[in-house]
């Protein structure tokens, strides 16, 4: 069950050569059977690890060193079950 929908934009800065960037993630939080808090990242559509732990670091552009990133902005999106329904064609007669 998916109870929230939100961008985050998490911060990265290489430990090696202090090149600094931010992504964007999309990210949906939900809970698992047992009641469990769980968050979903994408990037660009692409389901990727949490950009804050070890295993979805990213490489630095510059010189390829992952850095793990921080939290830097956080909005909550529209919750897509809860969207409005896409236009409906107006009947033909
Ligand atoms: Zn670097």
């Amino acid at each position: 069950m998916i109870t929230e929908h939100a961008m985050e934009r998490a911060e990265f800065t290489c430990g090696h050569c202090w090149h600094r960037w931010t992504i964007d993630y999309d990210v949906q939080l939900s809970k698992d059977d047992h009641g469990r808090d769980r968050e979903s990242f994408t990037h660009n559509g692409i389901p990727t690890p949490s950009p804050y732990t070890p295993v979805g670091a990213w490489p630095c552009p510059q010189c390829g060193r992952r850095s793990v990133g921080r939290l830097v902005e956080r909005r909550p999106l529209p919750h897509p079950s809860i969207q409005p329904a896409a236009a409906v064609p107006a009947p033909s007669d």
